[in-house]
């Protein structure tokens, strides 16, 4: 056979690896699609997910469980919670026991939601949310406050600013 000239095998060849690669292209064209219609469509996220922002616990009794002993702020590598301690009035306790959180702050424009300070905290005070919606324009509201981190989190595709997602 001269140089240059093909043998009938790599023809063949040649044609099958051709229609392989048209067999993946036509696969891909009638794949569902699986484009998320966000945030007109939300698939909420397991339950047992805590990948969103923090909420501070209250007891059943309405006390709060933070005693503002400061360990999640310390465990914080992003050092994103401020805690500000102080005693309780024993006439009328914010929390049970002697202390409790008179200011309490996360800065979620330094929070990596890595979940040290859920993990550090002794009376399972603070915990994750699934709520994965923080954007914000500000600075001040990325900057959550404790009333604010006291109550639940807005259901998703609520949030300010979703809608226009
Ligand atoms: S989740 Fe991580 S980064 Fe965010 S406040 Fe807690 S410890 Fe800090
Ligand atoms: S949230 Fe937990 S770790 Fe943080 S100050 Fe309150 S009790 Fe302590």
């Amino acid at each position: 056979m001269s140089r240059g000239e093909q043998r009938p095998q790599d023809f063949l060849g040649g044609l099958a690896a051709a229609a392989r690669g048209m067999g993946v292209v036509i696969k891909q064209v009638f794949r569902p699609d699986v484009t998320e219609r966000y945030p007109q469509q939300i698939d909420e996220p397991p339950p047992r997910s805590h990948i969103g922002r923090h909420l501070l616990n209250r007891y059943e009794n309405g006390l709060e469980k933070c005693i503002g002993c400061e360990l999640c702020a310390y465990a914080c590598p992003a050092d994103a919670i401020w805690v500000e301690g102080a005693d309780n009035d024993p006439e009328n306790p914010v929390s049970p026991g002697e202390r409790h959180a008179k200011d309490y702050q996360i800065n979620y424009l330094r929070c990596i939601m890595c979940g040290l300070c859920v993990e550090a905290c002794p009376t399972r005070a603070l915990t994750m949310t699934h709520a994965y919606e923080m954007a914000f324009t500000s600075r001040e509201d990325a900057i959550f406050t404790k009333e604010q981190l006291l109550e639940p989190p807005l259901p998703l595709g609520t949030a300010p600013g979703t809608q226009e997602g």
